[in-house]
């Protein structure tokens, strides 16, 4: 590890007077739609500033990012779908870097300095309230998240509760490809839980982004049959590659009833369609935390013959290490399509996310090892 000695030192306190590089949300608003000149500063709600590098709290880590993934929800942070909880919040939840220091306490979640880890959407939750003690801590009403109400993965240093960090052994997955794992495909997963598709089953999959592309293969894997449906067509290209059995406009009718359907695009008018589109009872599910309105349901039409309509919000941490353990377990790797801007280019690649013209996923690279 000696590209660590490069950085700032662990537990002594070496990182006072270190300053470390972060883009901010300044003030919620539209993205640029435009192609934007890397690393302009002040024109967009990104701003890249410096401060100082933060300090590892009681069971906290202080984590080197060596790479973070972009994710759409960035994007509603940046544009303020979400409001902000607290001015000036670095955005970015899909995080992996190496622990550069341990907070007193933080040993006792099993981390060492130089661990590969991962940081995730899920930043804290109470441990005590009714959800948090029956396996459904994701709907914890004093939850706190990466990006919104603590600084993200946007920044070469961040600071993480370690029991929300995730372990990420070395292995056959880099870094850029373990990064939009965390978010992405976590919340892929479990949205094919909460989907409900059946052994051997028809899946529609209603957009087709970074999480979508990884939540086809595990879908497949397990031997679904797979329909895409999405307005791009290079993203209808990537569908059949990867074995999707019909990719068709976002609009259009799969080519026989579905199972299950998951809408990972943020348009709420497409639950209408994606619902007209299931089998007797079949299940929708929702998978983003930001949707357009929904326009009127005909019962007889999108519900009746027990079809249902569910939402998914965020992930448990067992959910988080089931999915990876379940990567893991593939018998041939996870196919990440990565598109990479430099650290310097955040404001670019969300404004490339804002405007879909990113097929797969886009990761900042941070660190010098990617
Ligand atoms: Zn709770
Ligand atoms: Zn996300």
């Amino acid at each position: 590890m000696d590209d660590l000695a490069a950085g700032p030192e662990t537990g002594s306190r070496e990182t006072d007077g270190w300053e470390t590089d972060a883009w901010v949300v300044d003030r919620p608003g539209p993205m640029a739609p435009g192609p934007m000149a890397s690393g302009s500063a002040g024109t967009g709600p990104l701003v890249r500033t410096r401060r100082p590098v933060p300090e590892p709290g009681p069971g906290e880590l202080l984590i080197r990012v060596d790479v973070c993934g972009v994710c759409r929800t960035d994007l509603h942070l940046a544009e303020g779908d979400l409001p902000p909880r607290r001015t000036r919040t670095t955005p970015g939840h899909e995080a992996v870097g190496r622990v550069l220091a341990l907070g007193p306490d933080a040993a006792t979640a099993g981390f060492a300095e130089g661990d590969r880890v991962g940081v995730a959407w899920l930043a804290s939750t109470c441990g005590r309230c009714a959800y948090c003690t029956s396996g459904r801590e994701n709907l914890c009403p004093a939850s706190t998240y990466t990006g919104w109400d603590r600084d993200g993965g946007f920044a070469r240093h961040l600071v993480a509760d370690a029991r929300y960090v995730y372990a990420l052994p070395e292995g056959r997955l880099g870094d850029a490809e373990l990064a939009p794992l965390l978010c992405a495909g976590i919340i892929g997963y479990r949205a094919l839980a909460r989907a409900e598709l059946p052994p051997g089953g028809r899946l529609g999959i209603y957009g087709f982004g970074a999480s979508a592309h990884l939540t086809a293969q595990l879908a497949l894997a397990r031997g679904a049959t797979v329909h895409v449906l999405t307005r791009s067509e290079q993203a209808r290209r990537l569908a059949l590659d990867l074995g999707a059995t019909s990719a068709r406009d976002a609009y259009a009718a799969p080519p026989e009833p579905l199972d299950a359907a998951i809408l990972f695009a943020p348009v709420g008018d497409l639950v209408p369609v994606a619902l007209a589109a299931l089998d007797r009872g079949g299940t929708l599910a929702v998978a983003g935390i930001h949707l357009t309105d929904i326009p009127t349901l005909n019962y007889e039409r999108h519900l009746f013959q027990e079809r249902t309509l569910r939402s998914v919000t965020a992930n448990t941490r067992a959910d988080g290490r089931a999915f990876l353990a379940e990567v893991a377990a593939r018998p041939s790797p996870l196919q990440v399509h990565v598109v990479h801007y430099p650290f310097e280019a955040a404001d670019q690649a969300l404004a490339d996310v804002a405007a879909d013209r990113i097929t797969g996923v886009a990761v900042l690279d941070i660190g010098e090892r990617q």
